[in-house]
């Protein structure tokens, strides 16, 4: 803020000695018009730029304020949780369940704002050492965990494995309670949609015709964004058989999310992302039979519903707060995804999709048989009863539909 003031005292001091000048030459009145006409012009032109930066410094200011009020009131409520009264204990219990009510409540919860290719202006510290501002050119800006001190977190030691999708081996599934509470966002992280698409209906997640789907098929143009879903770090980044080029990101609450058949990574293992940030570009790599994202989300490996989280279509949060039950993960979850299924079950659609597409039928009129059907239609007699659940003697009725293909 003191950059922009000492500019305004500067311009103005600049435009206050040209004046001087003006003055002190004396010139001729033609002169003089001439250069008065040019001051107006430079008086207009950096009252433009003064109002730009007045602008820029109440947006400054205001979030100064914002963060002095958060800061503030977080440390009213560490003086309320530390004061040797504390509130009736059975009151608070009731005020916090609900409040998690609250925050588990279905809504809709729009994206970040976009801040790929958007000029970082400033970096600004918020009075919390693990928190810093990032002020961006277009007068936005948000809460970014400053990463050097927020390590209060084992997620990112523990089970961290940058070359193995399946870390969690030696934790026992059994010993999980019924049901975890997640906060996918606060007021510090935000969410962006991985991509923003209709859910494949033969992509959604659970089993079907016997085989397993462990996350959302997201049909979409090779090359198109794909975005990470919440802040966190890069725990994969490589080329895996079957998922192709597949990026897995570990964040701050546990949860892990996936993204494969890209075209292209465009981060590494290790790296810290928040939100929103372009992680990869969309493509069919792996057994994939055409460009679509396959998206995954797990908690210690078990794979669950992303659409439990995501509203697809609408590119929102569902909540911000998840219950993960036990029961959402499915008994056959495991380590990684066989795509040879995925595969399986679009052919199997394709081929039902042509034998309904190649269906034919006749309408009885008098003098048809079933010999001459069958020779009409190029099939056999035998293959018309089995098609329509009748007997080569059933008498054919006048103007009932036989299905002959
Ligand atoms: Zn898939």
């Amino acid at each position: 803020m003191k950059k922009y003031t000492l500019t305004l005292v500067m311009l103005a001091a600049a435009l206050a000695a040209e004046t001087r000048e003006v003055r002190a030459a004396r010139p001729s009145r033609a002169r003089l018009q001439e250069q008065a006409v040019e001051a107006m012009a430079e008086a207009d032109s950096l009252r433009r730029l003064s109002a730009l930066q007045s602008a820029e410094i109440d947006s400054l200011q205001h979030l100064l304020d914002r963060t002095e009020a958060r800061m503030a009131a977080r440390n009213q409520t560490n003086r309320t949780v530390t004061a040797e009264q504390p509130v009736d204990p059975e009151q608070a219990a009731a005020d916090s369940i609900a409040s998690l009510q609250l925050r588990l409540q279905r809504k809709q919860i729009e994206s970040t704002f976009d801040t790929n290719g958007l000029t970082v202006l400033d970096t600004l510290n918020s009075g919390n050492d693990a928190l810093y501002v990032i002020l961006y050119a277009n007068n936005t800006w948000k809460y970014v965990r400053n990463r050097a001190v927020a390590k209060d977190s084992t997620i990112f030691e523990k089970y961290w494995d940058t070359s193995s999708l399946f870390p969690y081996q030696s934790v026992d599934m059994s010993s999980m309670p019924q049901s975890v509470v997640i906060d996918l966002i606060d007021s510090t992280t935000s969410y962006h949609y991985p991509y923003k698409g209709a859910v494949n209906p033969r992509g959604k997640y659970g089993p079907r015709r016997g085989r397993r789907h462990q996350g959302v098929d997201l049909p979409l143009k090779t090359g198109d964004s794909v975005y990470a879903t919440f802040c966190g770090r890069v725990r994969i980044s490589k080329y895996v058989r079957g998922y192709g080029n597949l990026i897995i990101i570990r964040h701050d609450n546990g949860l892990e999310t996936y993204y494969g058949h890209l075209s292209e990574r465009l981060v590494e293992p290790g790296t810290w992302v928040e939100a929103g940030h372009v992680i990869g570009l969309g493509g069919s790599t792996g057994r994939s039979t055409g460009p679509h994202l396959h998206f995954e989300t797990r908690y210690y490996g078990q794979a669950f519903d992303p659409e439990r989280l995501i509203d697809f279509k609408n590119g929102t949060l569902c909540r911000e707060t998840f219950l993960l039950k036990r029961s959402f993960f499915s008994i056959y979850s495991n380590a990684g995804q066989d795509f040879e299924d995925e595969i399986a079950n679009e052919e199997q659609d394709k081929k039902e999709a042509a034998e309904k597409a190649a269906m034919r039928y006749h309408k009885i009129r008098s003098g048809d048989t079933l010999g001459a059907l069958a020779i009409k239609y190029g099939t056999t007699v035998s293959n018309i009863c089995r098609l329509n659940g009748i007997k080569s003697t059933t008498i054919l009725r006048i103007g009932r539909t036989l299905r002959v293909r």
